[in-house]
C-alpha cells in the first residue's frame, strides 16, 4: 500500500497553534517524488519548521492533509509507520545523541522500533557507512565535532531505511566544514539511495544544490521553482527577506552597472564561464 514515487504529498495543508490568531502554515500544497531534493527556505517565523513537523506527523494537520508515501498522518495508527519512512535531523547535534557511544546511539531508533535484534548490527554498519562514520564506532558522542555529530543522528535515521530524510536547519550550529562534511553525505544518500531530501536552510548556497526551492511566507509558499528560476527573481527573493547566493548576488551588480552577465548565474563555476564568454567578445 505504499506509495514509492510519490513520497510526499500536502494539499491544502493547515496548521494553526492553540489560540494563534493566523495558521502557521497555510494551504500548502507540495510533492516530493522518489529521489528528490527539495530546499525549503524562508525568513525566521514563516512556516518552515511547523511546515517539517506536519511532514514528519509529528502534527497532526488542522486542515488538509499530508501523505507520507502514501500513508495519511492524519491517521493515528499509521504514525510510528510514517515516521520510518521520512526521519527527521533538527538543528542542534546534542540534543539528538542519546547514547554514549556512537554505535549504542545508532541502534537506538532501531530497537526502539522493534527491528529484530539480529539484523541490528548490520544495520548500524550500514548506517555507519552511509555517513562514512564507521572508524567512530566506538567513540563518545561528546569527542566528536558538530558535523561528526550530525553524521551520526543522520545515521541514527539512514539506520531505519527512509525514503525521505528531513533537515530542518541541521547545519546551522555547524563550522563550514561541518556543514560541508553534512551537505556531502546528504547527496550522497539523495544521489546513490534515492532517498528524497527536504533540507531547510538559510544558506543559500546549499539552497542552490536542490533540484527545487520553495519559499515560505507567513505560512503560504511564495515562490517556487529550480534554484535558477527562484534565484533569478533577486528583488523578490530579497523582498521575502532572503539573500540570494552570492555568485546571483554579484551577477545581479554588474548588470545593474551596464555589464551584460546573464541574470541566473548561481555558482563559481558558472561566474567564471561568463566572464570567460565576455572577455572573449572585447
Ligand atoms: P520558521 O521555522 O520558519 O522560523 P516556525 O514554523 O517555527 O517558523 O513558526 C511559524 C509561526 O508559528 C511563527 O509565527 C511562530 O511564532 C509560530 N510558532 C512556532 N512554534 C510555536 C509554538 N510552539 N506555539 C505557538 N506558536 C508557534
Ligand atoms: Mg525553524
Amino acid at each position: 500500500m505504499a506509495d514509492q514515487e510519490n513520497r510526499i504529498v500536502a494539499t491544502d495543508l493547515c496548521y494553526a497553534y492553540p489560540e494563534a490568531a493566523a495558521n502557521a502554515v497555510d494551504g500548502v500544497r507540495m510533492r516530493v517524488k522518489r529521489g528528490e531534493f527539495l530546499a525549503i527556505l524562508g525568513h525566521n517565523g514563516s512556516g518552515k519548521s511547523t511546515l517539517a513537523k506536519l511532514l514528519n506527523a509529528l502534527y497532526v494537520p488542522t486542515r488538509g492533509s499530508v501523505l507520507v508515501c502514501g500513508l495519511d498522518t492524519r491517521d493515528d495508527e499509521l504514525v510510528f509507520d510514517i515516521r520510518q519512512h521520512a526521519g527527521m535531523v533538527f538543528q542542534n547535534p546534542d540534543n539528538q545523541i542519546v547514547a554514549t557511544v556512537v554505535e549504542e546511539d545508532v541502534a537506538f531508533g532501531l530497537e526502539n522500533n522493534g527491528v529484530p535484534p539480529a539484523q541490528i548490527r548490520e544495520r548500524i554498519d550500514e548506517a555507519l557507512r552511509a555517513v562514512n562514520m564507521t572508524d567512530f564506532a566506538k567513540k563518545a558522542p561528546h569527542m566528536l565535532s558538530g558535523g561528526q555529530k550530525q553524521r551520526v543522528a543522520i545515521a541514527g535515521i539512514i539506520a531505519m531505511r527512509p525514503d525521505v530524510l528531513i533537515l530542518d536547519e541541521s547545519t546551522a550550529m555547524l563550522d563550514p566544514s561541518g556543514r560541508r562534511e553534512v551537505m556531502q553525505t546528504v547527496h550522497r544518500l539523495n544521489e546513490e539511495e534515492g532517498i528524497s531530501v527536504v533540507l531547510i536552510t538559510h544558506y543559500m548556497s546549499e539552497a542552490a544544490t536542490a533540484d527545487y526551492v520553495l519559499v515560505m511566507d507567513e505560512g503560504k509558499i511564495a515562490l517556487t521553482g529550480t534554484p535558477r528560476e527562484v534565484f533569478s527573481q533577486v528583488e523578490r527573493v530579497r523582498a521575502l527577506g532572503l539573500d540570494v547566493p552570492p555568485m546571483t548576488d554579484l551577477a545581479h551588480t554588474l548588470r545593474a552597472q551596464g555589464v551584460p552577465i546573464a541574470p541566473d548565474v548561481l555558482t563559481v563555476d558558472e561566474m567564471v564561464e561568463e566572464i570567460c564568454r565576455l572577455s572573449l567578445k572585447t
